[in-house]
């Protein structure tokens, strides 16, 4: 069963924390404790996601919390960002996801690079949670190379007609809004598209072993009609897509910490408590190397995301930095979920305890929003000033 929470801080990083940091990490904490963990495994089993928490976490101030109060948003700290984000990946991978795609790739879009209107219309409701939004960037044919997208966005008269086919879209068939990214005769565009329009399909995509308690979609579009004011002004080519990324990959970074702790939690209580000849299995020299690794790690990851959230909010962190940070922290909390699920034997692969669930979630964290190996070549190309891209 889950265990309370501990949460290692070996080197006492609290004290680099404003109160205020520190407040919000509390009441996300008490959340995902009360409302989150309780049924997360059996939410997994079905395949379902809690919508019944929508609009708690709106009121928590959970969606797009960087962003001013004059939109209904928390206006905090990029580090308080990165403890909810890690508190709520400490209940389930697909809860954390849908407060990244809400916050950081729809909100965020739209408060970078939209109109007021567009920002008066659907800031206020999705800080709230009353709205949903998705974004489509990935196609059949184009994942790690967007610019490869087919998606395309013709004139006629002063609208945009959009056609393509989106896939692997979070939150794509609950969606009210979608920032659809489509080819133009200008270069790559943004639309902020309202998912009711004639010739918008969004089949759910089912059969995961993966972020099970999330809505994962594909986006069909033939010839959706959207006016001039539904294109993001502000955004032109494929650099204003990867941008968001930039900012849902931040708080990639944050949250899988938050799944490594839980599991480290639970398996160290569980090596406490489970006897093995005689003698608790946290005894044994070979889980004590195993736990001394993966508090290293986790403290290491620690660093990192605290340090990159002051660089943020200076306004001074850059894509490679979030390419490490991403990298580096999605590798170390799969393999100590994978460490701690061997922890707990037999148990390990039962959904009455956290650590498979967490296991299988943050395989599809190590492959979205830039897999392992495009942060590999991120990092390579910054460290050699050779692009190893294509
Ligand atoms: P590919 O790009 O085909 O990659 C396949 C393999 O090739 C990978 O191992 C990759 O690392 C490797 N590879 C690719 N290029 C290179 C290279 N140059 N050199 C060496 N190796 C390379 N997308 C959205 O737009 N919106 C969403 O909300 C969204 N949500 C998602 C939710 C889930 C559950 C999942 C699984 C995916 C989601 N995605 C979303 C898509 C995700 O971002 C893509 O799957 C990801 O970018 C990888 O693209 P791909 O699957 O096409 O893999």
């Amino acid at each position: 069963m889950p265990t309370p929470f501990s949460a290692p801080d070996f080197l006492g990083l609290d004290a680099l924390l404003t109160p205020e940091e520190v407040e919000i990490r509390s009441q996300v904490r008490a959340f995902v404790t009360d409302r989150v963990i309780p049924g997360a495994g059996a939410r997994y089993e079905e395949g379902s996601f809690p919508e019944e928490l929508i609009a708690p976490m709106g009121e928590l101030g959970l969606y797009g919390p960087t962003l001013p109060e004059r939109y209904g948003c928390a206006g905090v700290s990029a580090v308080a960002y990165g403890l909810i984000c890690q508190e709520l990946e400490r209940g389930d991978s697909g809860l954390r996801s849908f407060a990244s795609v809400q916050g950081s790739l729809v909100m965020w879009p739209i408060h970078a690079f939209g109109s007021d209107e567009q920002k008066d219309e659907w800031l206020p409701r999705l800080a709230t949670g009353e709205a949903i939004g998705c974004f489509g960037l990935t196609e059949p044919d184009a994942g790690s190379d967007p610019g490869a997208m087919k998606t395309r966005a013709a004139r006629d008269g002063d609208d945009w007609l959009i056609t393509g086919r989106k896939m692997w879209i979070t939150n794509g068939s609950v969606a009210d809004v979608g920032i659809v990214w489509a080819r133009t005769d200008d270069g790559i565009r943004g639309f902020v598209v309202d998912t009711t329009l004639p010739g918008l399909d969004a089949p759910e995509q089912k059969h995961k072993w993966s972020l099970r308690s999330s809505v994962t979609s594909e986006l069909v579009l033939d010839g959706v009609r959207v006016p001039d004011s539904a294109r993001l002004p502000g955004a032109e080519g494929l650099r204003a897509p990867l941008s968001c990324l930039t900012q849902a990959r931040y708080g990639i970074a944050w949250g899988v910490l938050g799944a490594a702790m839980a599991c480290y939690d639970e398996a160290l209580s569980y090596a406490g408590e489970r006897i093995v000849f005689e003698r608790p299995l946290s005894s044994f020299q070979i889980p004590q190397t195993k736990i001394a690794q993966m508090l290293t790690d986790i403290t290491l990851g620690q660093l990192i995301a605290l340090r990159l959230g002051r660089l943020k909010d200076e306004g001074a962190m850059t894509p490679d930095m979030v390419s490490m940070a991403k990298r580096n922290n999605v590798e170390k909390a799969l393999e100590i979920a994978r460490t701690c699920r061997d922890m707990l034997g037999a148990n390990g692969i039962s959904l009455e305890y956290q650590v498979g669930r967490h296991l299988m979630n943050l395989e599809t964290v190590k492959t979205y929003e830039g897999t392992h190996d495009i942060h590999t070549l991120a990092l390579g190309a910054a460290a050699t000033g050779q692009s190893a891209f294509r």
